[in-house]
């Protein structure tokens, strides 16, 4: 999966809010937006003294939904048209299958300090799901799935320092830690309730139904 590689820090200005894209790190060190609360680069300061239009509400609250999963385009795109097919009310399915990649979910359960860090960590084969080996981050979870960190890697740095992070972060309730705190259930798909996520996502669908 291509990824961003500039700071990203900046993507949070450019959105003018918190997405927490430093995952627990972004609760031990000073945040940018605090030093500096404006878009980064002269052109993007000029255009936020615009008015903006309800297109470029839109379109920014689609940003901060995809910036916040770490998605490029394309693969937003499809999750929109995923979404799209699905019964039910599209905004939610939307954030229900961002919400159930399996690079979200072991984010979610702590197993790993940020988002991006858990997507490498899948990718290197750390986990499995139901007891087989799973390395794709998009890996939609499913109720009752269980989600184990593999025996050799409990003694990993990064799995270590998330797991021993993550005491400071409430557990989704449509999810469960087990035992040695090394394996997790989904319990339920989540509700729109259950998802902690400021986001407006019907903005999102009316951004992609133009
Ligand atoms: Fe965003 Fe975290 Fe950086 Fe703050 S510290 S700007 S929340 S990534």
């Amino acid at each position: 999966m291509a990824k961003y590689r500039g700071a990203v820090c900046r993507l949070c200005r450019r959105e003018g809010v918190r997405l927490h894209l430093k995952g627990d790190r972004c609760l031990s060190q000073k945040c940018a937006i605090e030093k500096r609360a404006y878009p980064p680069g002269e052109q993007a300061q000029r255009r936020s003294r615009r008015r903006i239009s309800d297109y470029g509400i839109q379109l920014r609250e689609k940003q901060k939904l995809r910036r916040t999963y770490g998605l490029l385009e394309r693969q937003f795109r499809r999750y929109f048209q995923q979404a799209a097919r699905h019964t039910g009310v599209t905004g939610d399915v939307l954030l229900q299958l961002l919400e159930c990649r399996l690079d979200n979910v072991i984010y979610r359960l702590g197993f790993a300090s940020s988002r991006p860090q858990s997507r490498e960590l899948v990718g290197h084969g750390h986990f499995t799901v139901n007891d087989r080996p799973v390395n794709i981050p998009s890996y939609q979870v499913r109720r009752g799935d269980s989600i184990t960190v593999v025996e050799s890697s409990r003694s990993c740095p990064p799995v270590v320092a998330a797991v021993a992070g993550a005491g400071g972060r409430r557990l989704p309730t449509w999810l469960q830690i087990e035992g040695d705190a090394m394996r997790g259930t989904v319990l339920s798909i989540p509700t729109r309730e259950e998802i902690d996520t400021q986001i407006q996502e019907e903005l999102v669908v009316e951004y992609y139904s133009r």
